[in-house]
């Protein structure tokens, strides 16, 4: 596997990943979105509300901002020595109180006043209710981590998507220079040079196909890697993106880990740590070949080869053997 990183910003990342196969990719991609973990608010507790909005709606907008998320200082409250019921290492607390000192006055994150300087909402300026003069909302709040699939308001990711890169030919043979692949293609990907269609941007291609349809003397070609890929991530501004990124790839790692670890010939470990027992069997495996009827004798020193957990019962069957052969 390749990684080029192709742009990156605050909150973008674009990056060729080369080397992967579509379903591995597609399951990074889910992995990102839905079990990268992230801090939201979980827990509202209301003591004054004036607004018009109900008590629901006000929990429902603060569930819904997006906090920075501190990955060192907590841990999903499922893995919390407090078993769910909140301490300060899986949860962050907000406190907000307001009072509109004018008709129209907008509450919004900035009102809120975090314990912990490091969660804190993605931006100040999210609006969380219209009040008139004099109105109040007091609240407590409290985050925690989670993930996108039990809840959207833990996705790390606005966009989370990749496309395999495209490749795009012009025969220059076959060009008439009729300019109609540069009007239909709506990602620029043509020019016209001296009369001839030329391809200038070939990753911006969806692979549409728009062009291979209009060109009418096919002098367009249109293909895709099955194994490259463009990636585009846009975080929410919880964490940056390649955070994001490896992040996603960390839990893949540690699902794979999971899985490989519970396969039938792995768990029993610990069993496995006996063969040299099992080792010295295979010496004794020859003698079997005695009890090959041929003495008597050598029947009773067989059951002596067979693993300890065997071998009561392989005496017992010798000796009873050996009684009825007397009898008869
Ligand atoms: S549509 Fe075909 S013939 Fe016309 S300019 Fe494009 S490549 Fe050339
Ligand atoms: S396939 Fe679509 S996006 Fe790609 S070059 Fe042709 S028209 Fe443009
Ligand atoms: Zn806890």
């Amino acid at each position: 596997m390749k990684v080029t990183v192709l742009e990156q910003t605050d909150n973008t990342l674009q990056m060729r990943v080369e080397g992967v196969r579509p379903g591995l990719m597609n399951a990074i991609r889910r992995i990102m979105l839905a079990e990268t973990p992230t801090m939201a608010i979980e827990e509202v507790v209301i003591l004054e509300n004036q607004s018009p909005l109900f008590d629901e709606i006000i929990a429902h907008r603060l569930g819904l901002v997006p906090l920075k998320t501190n990955y060192d200082q907590y841990v999903l409250s499922s893995d919390c020595s407090c078993e769910g019921v909140g301490c300060h290492l899986c949860q962050a607390g907000f406190t907000m109180e307001v009072e509109a000192p004018e008709d129209g006055f907008i509450a919004t994150t900035g009102d809120l006043k975090p314990q912990d300087p490091e969660v804190v909402p993605v931006s100040d300026k999210i609006p969380i209710a219209k009040l008139a003069k004099g109105q109040r909302i007091v609240v407590e709040a409290y985050a925690r981590l989670g993930i996108g699939q039990d809840h959207a308001k833990w996705q790390p990711v606005s966009t989370m998507a990749y496309k395999m890169v495209p490749h795009v030919k012009v025969d220059n043979n076959k060009c008439d220079g009729c300019k109609e692949c540069v009007e239909v293609c709506f990602r620029q990907v043509f020019e016209m040079q001296k009369d001839k269609a030329v391809v200038v941007d070939e990753e911006n291609c969806t692979l549409c196909n728009l062009c291979v349809e209009t060109c009418d003397v096919q002098a367009i070609t249109v293909s895709h890697d099955e194994n490259n890929f463009i990636v585009t991530i846009e975080s929410t501004g919880a964490l940056p993106p390649m955070v994001i990124f490896e992040k996603g790839l960390d839990v893949f790692r540690k699902k794979y880990e999971e899985l490989i670890t519970s396969l039938p010939g792995r768990v029993p470990k610990a069993a496995l740590k006996k063969p040299p027992a099992k080792k010295k069997a295979p010496t004794k495996k020859p003698k079997k070949k005695a009890p090959t009827k041929k003495k008597a004798p050598t029947k009773k020193k067989a059951p002596t080869k067979k693993t300890k957990a065997t071998a009561s019962k392989t005496k017992t069957k010798t000796t009873s053997k050996s009684k009825t052969k007397k009898k008869k």
